[in-house]
């Protein structure tokens, strides 16, 4: 199932019955359910994708989420992108995202193609962006991360404002303070030394969407992130942007991951529709907790896959535990990914995150 080739362009655009659908819905009259059906089958292709971040090594929770990840697009026949989110250039390494290929190589979770590198596609989030300004959607915000912080008001938002869009942030709304600076403000702000983030206007509306593992899912507008920043003010482009660009030009439709990112998604379904993309299926699987709670990071030694690897653990005692986390056997016997392929259901995993106690954890684990 290689996905063709170069740009990052696949043939399966439109892939869902949605907006695929008035394309395909006049040869219906020429054709009988049965032609109809097969054809939507092959032009329904799931297109799913991997999305490490190589800023550090992968441990069992990315595992987890990359299994789930291969499993939801292979499952049904799907295509696989591998997509290193490098964009970061201070926190990714390339050592990190040679030992990710190597470790999901271990593990036998396969993708198709070439892998897609984020930092080598800079010239489409300029572009993007272009695009973006020149229907009038973008402006240069100069406040700082203090008067962020100071505009944050409510308690529950006082996390993470700042300019950036890390993963799953989501700071206070943006007040929208830059929004109608004249240009005699804005030089007297760049005067001043200061360097803008590009910022979008992000109207607050309420999104609702059916996760297939959360099910439903109401975000409210004013919960949704505000005018939100596409480009940093040190040049660096923002998550937001980067994996909405290229969810549309890889025709990615369907989203699986972490569910520390379910917030970034209004905010991505809103991009993508400025970008002419499809909105994805999504998929927000919980989270592996460490005993107090914690999410699993790199300071997990000995959770880390290629420490385990080096322990002798098998790949397939890994995949035969995070299966049966996922409900998919009764037991965590060893096996191969492609055996829970026929019984895989994202509506049988668990909602609640995990957490990796006596009971939970895995026996090769010393
Ligand atoms: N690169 C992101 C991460 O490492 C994942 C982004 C996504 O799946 O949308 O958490």
């Amino acid at each position: 199932s290689g996905l063709p080739p170069a740009k990052g362009l696949s043939p399966f655009r439109n892939p869902d019955w949605g907006r695929g659908y008035w394309i395909v819905k006049p040869s219906r009259l020429f054709l009988s359910e049965r032609v109809f059906l097969t054809y939507m089958t092959i032009y329904s292709k799931v297109i799913g994708r991997l999305a490490p971040s190589p800023t550090g090594f992968l441990h069992l929770g990315n595992a987890w989420a990359f299994f789930l990840a291969w499993l939801g697009a292979r499952s049904r026949a799907g295509g696989l992108i591998l997509r290193m989110e490098d964009i970061d250039p201070v926190r990714s390494r390339s050592e990190y995202a040679t030992a990710i290929m190597e470790d999901l190589r271990w593990l036998g979770l396969d993708w198709d193609g070439e892998v897609y590198v984020q930092s080598q596609r800079l010239d489409l989030y300029a572009r993007a962006i272009a695009g973006l300004e020149a229907k009038g959607l973008v402006y240069p915000c100069y406040c700082t991360r203090k008067e962020l912080r100071e505009l944050a008001s409510a308690p529950h938002m006082a996390l993470s404002v700042g300019q950036g869009g890390g993963v799953g942030d989501l700071g206070a709304p943006y007040s929208g303070a830059c929004r109608n600076l004249t240009l005699a403000d804005r030089a007297r702000l760049e005067a001043q030394g200061r360097r803008p983030c590009l910022r979008l206007e992000h109207p607050a509306q309420d999104m609702h969407i059916v996760d297939l593992v959360q099910g439903e899912c109401g975000f409210k507008g004013e919960e949704s992130g505000g005018d939100f920043a596409l480009r940093r003010s040190d040049g660096v482009f923002a998550y937001q942007l980067a994996v909405s660009v290229d969810d549309a030009a890889m025709g990615v439709n369907q989203v699986v991951r972490g569910c520390d990112i379910l917030a970034s998604t209004p905010r991505q379904i809103y991009l993508l529709g400025l970008l002419g993309g499809d909105v994805p299926e999504y998929a927000h699987v919980p989270l592996l907790l460490d005993a107090e709670g914690e999410r699993l990071a790199k300071r997990h030694n000995s959770l880390r896959l290629t420490t385990l690897r080096e322990s002798g653990v098998a790949p397939e005692q890994v995949i035969g535990w995070l299966a049966w986390l996922a409900g998919l056997q009764d037991i965590a016997r060893p096996a191969k990914p492609s055996e829970f392929l026929s019984a895989f259901d994202f509506s049988r995993l668990p909602k609640e995150n995990i957490i990796l106690g006596r009971e939970t954890l895995p026996d090769f684990i010393p």
